[in-house]
């Protein structure tokens, strides 16, 4: 990387840190690209413990795009409540159910431009069905992962889409899957959107906490 931030030691404390916490939950369906779609576009602005509980009844009655698909948007509305929006995403499951089966033969791609095609599959959740779901390169920003580059000053961004190029250029690749995993981990943990917990962070003797007021 081109900043002085020891990118490689910083990894390397993360993954020893992250063990201690909850893996986001997104992860716990890295065996299947469709459990990571779906369950990525119930969490958006939802609560991890949320998008789990909703996951689980939904997985329980619908784990296809078949499945979801035959049942009405009402009952999947129940099902996912209360996650944020959730009709709106009702209807976003059905039409990308329908787009599985209709264009792609009821799988889901694993290219990251056709996936962005796809109604309501934006650039985070593209990536991460790529990274987690495929195990293949790609970079997921979400605010977590904006807001730790920056404060390490590895890139000066004004977005989490502007954050995803400048890392596609300067983070090493054999970092890019765990990227996303760790820094969102120790987002909902540790270095905290406000207050981070600085005095306890492995890292604090050589981050130079960018942007960061008040800390703990
Ligand atoms: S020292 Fe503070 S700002 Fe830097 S990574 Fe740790 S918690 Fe975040």
């Amino acid at each position: 990387m081109k900043s002085k931030f020891p990118i490689d030691r910083a990894i390397k404390i993360l993954e020893r840190e992250i063990k201690k916490y909850k893996v986001p939950i997104v992860g716990h369906f890295s065996t299947s690209p469709f459990k990571v779609l779906i369950s990525t576009l119930l969490s958006l602005r939802t609560k991890d413990a949320t998008t789990e509980q909703a996951c689980t009844r939904l997985f329980a009655e619908a784990d296809t795009p078949q499945k979801i698909l035959s049942l009405p948007t009402s009952r999947i509305e129940k099902l996912i409540y209360p996650v944020g929006f959730y009709k709106v995403k009702a209807e976003t499951l059905h039409h990308v159910c329908n787009e599985l089966i209709e264009k792609h033969n009821g799988e889901v791609p694993s290219d990251l431009d056709t996936l962005l095609k796809m109604r309501g599959v934006g650039r985070k959740t593209a990536n991460l069905v790529v990274t987690v779901g495929f195990n293949l390169p790609g970079i997921c920003v979400d605010v977590h992962v904006h807001r730790i580059s920056n404060r390490w000053g590895c890139i000066r961004t004004a977005d989490p889409e502007k954050t995803e190029f400048q890392l596609r250029k300067i983070l090493p690749q054999k970092y890019w899957i765990r990227y996303n995993d760790l820094l969102v981990t120790y987002g909902q943990n540790v270095c905290l959107p406000v207050s981070p917990h600085c005095s306890k962070c492995p890292l604090s003797a050589f981050c130079p906490k960018l942007g960061v007021g008040r800390s703990r």
